[in-house]
């Protein structure tokens, strides 16, 4: 008999974490497995708003995919998916169309703009590594600027920052970081920043402890930080934001960087490839499939499950989508040996949000953390998801060592 070929989109932590899980369970004469990305690195998406800050280099963020490969069991193909025939079982790539049998969606997010006016061109969003980089660069950039003109334009170092997610604090925390060294390079007086977060509803951080609320946005007020809270973002310009303060109220805050970490959705080669989606995220079956797909199985942040307890979606989270990885390997194998496939269930272990330096907050096992402790417990979070992936060795070369 043929054997199926299983090809997996995507080496984020849902698909590298299908792979790596794969390749362990099965031999190399039951399946041929195709593993396609972008790029032949995988980057940490969790470790993003670093590389944007540029508190960490972005070659810190980033890893070769073949070095936690088994060469004899998995073919990578450095290709950019462009869309999924699901009637034909092939990907059309930039490259080359690659059969399946069985096929595995985990291409992560895209920033969600709701259809605000002018964000899609005038902001920056931390969606991937490149885009990480454009930040950094560009930050830097309005700072030399500054230091150079002889009429000093204020709006190139004013950094407005959309959205008090955990995305939108952990940049803010970068950033309490990075301004400090920026004003001390290019010889800036500190007062002449402003870096001003911008919420829509009526608190920071919307749903999560309000005592750890109360501490992040004591820390970051305390490194200058400023919030307009209970403030939609309603349009973004070339000269920067408007926002809506009240009943017909608005403000436009003049601002050479507006970094737009209001939400995501899934990636849009889901909504082109024809599934039932909501926002480019697919309503997965318990078993992880797509429904009426009984082939495809979606991991990471292209997938949607609903937590009965709360009757809400899942947040999309790395944490998750390791686990969705792993489980869809099990399932993988059993669909390919003829067994039952079994239901997923996500394994919450809780949420450590960082605020840049030795300070974070979190919720672990039921605990609430705060300070140095929770920024350990961040570092060894970040550590485990190489451990888990690439081993110990992966964890010597990349992790974050440095605990104080
Ligand atoms: P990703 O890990 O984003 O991977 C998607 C992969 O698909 C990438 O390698 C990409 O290059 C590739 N790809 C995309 N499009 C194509 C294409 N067309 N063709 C080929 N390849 C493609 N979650 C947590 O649990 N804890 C955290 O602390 C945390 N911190 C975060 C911090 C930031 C700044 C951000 C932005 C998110 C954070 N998250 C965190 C959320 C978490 O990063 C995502 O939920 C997670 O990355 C989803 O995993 P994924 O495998 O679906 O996608
Ligand atoms: P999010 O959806 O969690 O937060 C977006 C925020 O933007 C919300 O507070 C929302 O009210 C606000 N917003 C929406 N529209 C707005 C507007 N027009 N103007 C101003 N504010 C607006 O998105 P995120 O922070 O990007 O997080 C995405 C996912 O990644 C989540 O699941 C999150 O849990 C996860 N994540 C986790 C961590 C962590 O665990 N440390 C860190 C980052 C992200």
């Amino acid at each position: 008999m043929k054997r199926p070929t299983v090809v997996v989109l995507g080496a984020g932590y849902g698909g590298l974490s299908v792979i790596t899980k794969l390749q362990k369970l099965i031999n190399a004469d039951e399946a041929d497995i195709v593993l396609v990305n972008k790029n032949d690195y995988h980057y940490e998406t969790t470790w993003l708003h670093e590389a944007s800050a540029g508190t960490m280099p972005h070659d810190k963020v980033r890893y070769d995919i073949g070095g936690v490969l088994n060469k004899g069991k998995v073919d990578f193909v450095k290709a950019s998916v462009e869309n999924i025939d699901t009637e034909a079982q092939k990907v059309i790539t930039d490259r080359a169309e690659i059969s399946y049998d069985h096929l595995v969606v985990g291409l992560g997010f895209e920033g969600e703009t709701f259809g605000i006016p002018g964000l899609k061109e005038h902001a920056f969003s931390i969606a991937n590594i490149k885009a990480a980089r454009q930040i950094r660069e560009h930050i830097e950039y309005q700072f030399a600027t500054y230091s150079l003109e002889e009429v000093k334009d204020p709006s190139r170092l004013t950094i407005v920052v959309g959205g008090a997610g955990f995305t939108g604090i952990e940049f803010l925390g970068e950033l309490g970081e990075r301004v400090p060294e920026l004003c001390e390079e290019y010889d800036i007086d500190p007062k002449a920043v402003r870096i001003l977060c911008v919420e829509a509803a009526p608190m920071v951080l919307p749903g999560f402890d309000k005592e750890l609320v109360d501490y992040a946005v004591g820390h970051l007020e305390s490194k200058g930080i400023e919030f307009s809270i209970g403030t939609p973002v309603v349009e973004a310009t070339p000269e920067g934001v408007k926002i809506k303060k009240g009943e017909d109220v608005f403000e436009e805050i003049k601002s050479s960087t507006v970094v737009w970490a209001a939400g995501v959705r899934g990636n849009s080669i889901i909504e082109k490839a024809g599934f039932e989606n909501m926002r480019a995220r697919v309503k997965v079956d318990p078993d992880l499939r797509a429904p009426g797909h009984n082939n495809v199985f979606i991991v990471g942040d292209c997938a949607l499950m609903i937590n009965s307890e709360t009757d809400r979606p899942y947040p999309p989270t790395a944490q998750i989508a390791m686990q969705q990885g792993a489980h869809v390997a099990h399932n993988l194998v059993a669909l390919i040996k003829g067994t039952a496939l079994e239901p997923f269930t996500p394994d919450l272990k809780g949420t450590v949000c960082s605020l840049g330096g030795n300070e974070a907050i979190g919720e672990v096992f039921g605990r609430k953390i705060t300070g140095k402790r929770a920024a350990i417990m961040k570092k060894v979070i970040d550590n485990r998801a190489l451990l888990i992936i690439g081993g110990p060795g992966l964890v010597f070369k990349k992790g974050k060592l440095n605990m104080i």
